[in-house]
């Protein structure tokens, strides 16, 4: 069974984001960029589902600029076999990645597609879901495990207050959640071999997608700065205190 997984260059988990002055976005100058977290643990399943022998090849699409091009050999050297860069240096908004997805998943013919169940920058959680709904395909959700039996893929989901276990017919949809998996680090052997596995370039218009944005973001805004802290010397007067602060009654 052939897996795609798509894999998303964002502002590392450990930045603390910038917003610009104007309020009009996120500043991403000279700003560390990474595999978004939940891509990576897509991409972990994948070479597992493969080191089990219930995947085949492993195909890494990205959707964005030139330097999405190092997200995708940091997955080639996790141990993807070959990729494919949609570049576009304008931000694609998650129907339109999730409709070249398509246009992708139309030319490989996967069984399955692994996604993040979210990327860390625009927390939208759409493209998974919408790319089942554009494929007319089974989707298993914040998956936190993955079986396959044969033509069949038995996801694990997240919900609230609990598990749910589905059975998805392949081809199928999975995103994944933070306790699929741990991550491995490429090694550096495989880091170096990565450099010569095969990396496609593409364009959304080589997929007849437009990726012209639907929505305008009106402000961005940094969340409120934290008051200080005071200390107090007794629980009397910590209870002073959340009274006149009208905390507690
Ligand atoms: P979102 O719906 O934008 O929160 O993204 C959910 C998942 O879709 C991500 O974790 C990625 O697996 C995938 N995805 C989103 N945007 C892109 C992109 N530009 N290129 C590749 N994959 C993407």
């Amino acid at each position: 069974m052939k897996v795609l997984v798509a894999v998303k260059r964002v502002i590392d988990y450990n930045v603390k984001p910038r917003v610009r002055m104007d309020g009009s976005g996120v500043d991403l100058a000279n700003v560390k960029m990474s595999m978004n977290p939940f891509d990576e643990i897509a991409v972990e399943e994948a070479i597992r589902l493969k080191e089990k022998g219930a995947a085949t090849e492993i195909v890494a699409v990205s959707v964005g600029p030139a330097k999405a091009q190092e997200t995708l050999r940091t997955a080639l050297a996790m141990g993807s076999d070959r990729a494919i860069l949609v570049q576009s240096d304008d931000e694609v908004e998650p129907l339109a990645v999730a409709k070249i997805l398509k246009a992708i998943a139309d030319e490989e013919q996967p069984g399955l597609v692994i996604l993040g169940k979210q990327a860390i920058d625009d927390d939208s959680n759409q493209v998974g879901q919408m790319l089942a709904a554009l494929m007319g395909r089974p989707q298993g959700t914040f998956a936190s495990k993955v079986e396959i039996a044969g033509d069949t893929v038995n996801v694990t989901r997240e919900v609230d207050g609990g598990l749910e276990t589905v059975a998805l017919k392949s081809p199928a949809i999975v995103t994944t959640d933070l306790r699929l998996n741990e991550p491995r680090y490429a090694s550096l052997p495989n880091i170096m071999k990565a450099k010569s596995k095969p990396l496609v370039q593409k364009t959304p218009a080589d997929y007849g997608v437009d990726t012209a944005p639907r929505l305008t973001t009106l402000k961005v805004e940094e969340p409120a700065k934290r008051q200080a802290g005071i200390k107090v010397g007794s629980v009397d007067e910590l209870v002073d205190k959340l009274k006149d602060l009208g905390v507690v009654a």
